[in-house]
């Protein structure tokens, strides 16, 4: 059993004018395909040669450390599992902002929509060197953090609600260096916030439930 490249959830030219589609051809059939090419022939005589991505990523996060191999399997199954997780954050332009329950958990969380759109720019552009920008629950917080770059929520306790790739291979292309310019267009217009809320929705519906289990009550969920 190998790992299996998603299909791009739309076409090469879907988000553009934010993201052209060179850009898109290059990030997803080099870069993406890449890392999944990789990461099938690394798995080869491991324990998890025949797991799920998410199992692989967490499993190499165990042994990195110790483990030159793991280490970059690691770096390879976290960067698969990472943008097939940032093709699904973004849609076509203008989709529209926050939706659903997040929207007010983003407001009391952040002090308002602005103020969190001026949050995770400015921390997707100031991240230094290569990574991510991510949008994350952290037990019940919701937080934006960055991550170094393979490096992913999943191997710390988080659960991603949104991401941002903001590796030089994401926008130079299009912007050059200017990544503060490509962070500020991808949220203001490409941010698919369905999927987010979804995201946040399925995360706090779990422990929910079980919490109702525990207490031995007919919770209302
Ligand atoms: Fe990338």
């Amino acid at each position: 059993m190998s790992v299996q490249l998603p299909d791009l959830p739309y076409d090469y030219d879907a988000l553009a004018p934010v993201i052209s589609g060179s850009t898109l051809r290059v990030h997803y059939d080099k870069h993406h395909r890449g890392y999944v090419d990789n990461l099938n022939k690394l798995i080869r005589d491991t324990p998890v040669a025949n797991a799920s991505l998410e199992e692989i990523v967490q499993w190499a996060a165990r042994h990195a450390a110790a483990d030159r191999k793991a280490a970059a399997l690691f770096n390879n199954a976290a960067q698969a599992w990472n943008h097939a997780f940032y093709w699904l954050s973004l849609r076509p332009p203008n989709g529209g902002g926050p939706t659903g329950a997040l929207t007010e958990r983003i407001t009391s969380s952040f002090g308002g929509l602005a103020n969190f759109s001026d949050a995770y720019k400015s921390a997707a552009s100031g991240h230094f060197g290569s990574g991510w920008a991510w949008l994350v629950l952290d037990g019940k917080q919701l937080k934006i953090v960055t991550t170094a770059n393979a490096d992913t929520p999943i191997v710390h306790g988080q659960t991603p609600l949104l991401v941002i790739d903001v590796w030089e291979h994401a926008y130079y292309l299009d912007y050059q260096q200017r990544r503060a310019a490509y962070v500020e267009a991808v949220v203001d217009q490409l941010l698919d916030w369905e999927f987010a809320d979804r995201n946040y929705a399925k995360a706090l519906g779990q422990p929910a439930g079980e919490a109702a289990q525990r207490s031995g009550t007919t919770g209302a969920r």
